[in-house]
């Protein structure tokens, strides 16, 4: 297990093109390579001492290299539930909808008829604030859009469109508990819905609760093909085959689970550690996760089969946080760094209701696990001074595409980013702009609106700070 950043800048500064695969023979062992060329019945490739060559016999399969990052989502975000609507559609939406934006004076009106309990009116009013409600979902403002499902209910408590996308909703921010109690409620109503059971998975997989996940989406592909939940369901049943020989442990934040030959011993540490860790995230982040997360600690390589991380990753956060172990008997400093940079990721994750860019998450994870751009320094220095700086609208979403040169500066860029945005603007304004990235359109919106800035103005910034030190 190695260093994330150190790892990274490695990359930048050795291996200017192409991330390296890796060789797993057929006997379990696993070799990091450069330029691996398959010829013939033999398997060539290039390491530090020169080119060396192996009977393509001995090798089970290549792992072709991969940058990107080491968080993501295994099953969310599924994308918005796709519904039979049962909510008439006449021209309510369209009047709700008028000229970019909500009619507020038109729904109030409808209120004010639905309080006859009228059908006709509660369905006209409901119809409305569905239409409100998708429209703040398209634009990603996910607080708006749950005040409109909830005022649905209010006169319609049973309608399964607003308990089904409430559910969704709160499933975006991790709050699975809640998304279940809605779910219920739909299913009494719906009980053949594909859409009630696959997001029942989503809810019991976040909550470390994997045999009803498989359950649900079983369920749910019986009654409906769905390519997302085939995708899902895959990955919890890989899961859960591996898993069911695990020992469960939990406390108060984390629910843990383990494979036998770890000892209960490194899971209470690592347990007690990540407590420690949650307890310093809440307060820098004036944040309290709703739910507690799920943990699974690895002692073999199953980790890396499992969740194809990239080879320098030290764990990975994919909605839980997975960490191998492997040798481990105790939590080493290197093991508590790591596991305080993917908590770091849960959090934002989780604050951001699933909205946060990437390189706000991986600089904000790195600055909390306690590297600074310092060491970076100069290497950032000359690729801005060769090719400007990396644009952060170019880093918001998944760096797998990113060539694997760019996207190990983009760590250090992002790692700078973050430290010139807390020396200068203090934590509380990076709190805040995670509040605002959650209720905004665009996480640079957020930006522009906590700290009066553009995103290019935000380089500039940066650049001038490193400049100075
Ligand atoms: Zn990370």
């Amino acid at each position: 297990m190695r260093c994330l950043w150190t790892i990274a800048v490695a990359f930048a500064l050795l291996t200017p093109a192409g991330a390296a695969d890796t060789i797993v023979l057929k006997n379990g062992r696993r070799i990091r390579a450069e330029s691996v060329v398959v010829e013939d019945d033999r398997v060539r490739f290039e390491t530090p001492s020169g080119w060396v060559s192996l009977p393509l016999s001995l090798v089970a399969h290549i792992e072709v290299g991969t940058t990107g990052n080491d968080f993501g989502s295994p099953v969310a975000p599924f994308s918005a539930p796709a519904l039979e609507s049962s909510i008439p559609a006449d021209d309510v939406a369209a009047a709700t909808l008028r000229d970019g934006s909500v009619n507020r004076e038109w729904l109030a009106q409808l209120e004010l008829q639905a309080r006859s309990a009228e059908p006709r009116a509660v369905a006209r009013a409901v119809a409305a604030h569905h239409a409100a409600a998708q429209f703040f979902l398209r634009r990603g403002e996910l607080e708006s859009a749950l005040a409109h499902y909830r005022r649905a209910l209010h006169f319609a408590p049973d309608e399964p469109v607003a308990l089904i996308h409430l559910a969704y909703l709160h499933l975006r921010r991790s709050e699975f508990t809640a998304a279940l109690e809605y779910l219920d409620r739909a299913r009494r109503r719906v009980p053949e819905s594909p859409e009630v059971a696959k997001l029942a998975g989503w809810a019991y997989y976040g909550s470390n609760r994997l045999e009803p996940a498989v359950a649900e989406w079983r369920r749910a592909l019986a009654l409906r093909p769905d390519p997302e939940v085939a995708a899902a369901l895959e990955k919890a049943e890989r899961d859960l085959e591996v898993e069911s020989r695990f020992r469960g442990s939990q406390s108060r934040h984390f629910t843990l689970r383990y494979d036998g030959n770890a000892r209960p011993e490194l899971a209470q540490d690592i347990l007690r550690v990540l407590e420690e860790h949650f307890a310093a995230l809440a307060a820098a982040l004036n944040y309290i996760p709703p739910e507690p997360i799920g943990v699974v600690l690895y002692t073999d390589r199953s980790f890396a089969d499992l969740t194809r991380a990239p080879a320098w990753a030290g764990a990975v956060n994919d909605g839980r946080l997975r960490v191998p172990v492997q040798g481990l008997s105790q939590v080493t400093p290197e093991l508590a760094r790591v596991l305080r940079h993917e908590l770091a990721h849960s959090f934002l994750a989780q604050k951001t209701g699933g909205r946060c860019p990437v390189w706000l998450h991986e600089g904000v994870a790195q600055w909390f696990e306690g590297q600074r751009s310092q060491q970076a320094r100069a290497s950032l220095l000359a690729a801005v001074q060769r090719h400007g700086p990396l644009p952060l609208a170019a880093l918001e979403s998944s760096w797998t595409e990113l060539p694997a040169e760019t996207a190990s500066l983009a760590y250090t860029w992002s790692l700078a980013v973050v430290e010139f945005l807390i020396e200068t603007h203090g934590l509380r304004d990076l709190e805040r702009i995670l509040d605002r990235i959650a209720a905004s359109a665009t996480a640079e919106q957020a930006v522009r609106e906590i700290l009066r800035t553009e995103y290019a103005e935000l380089e500039q910034q940066t650049v001038r700070f490193l400049s100075r030190r």
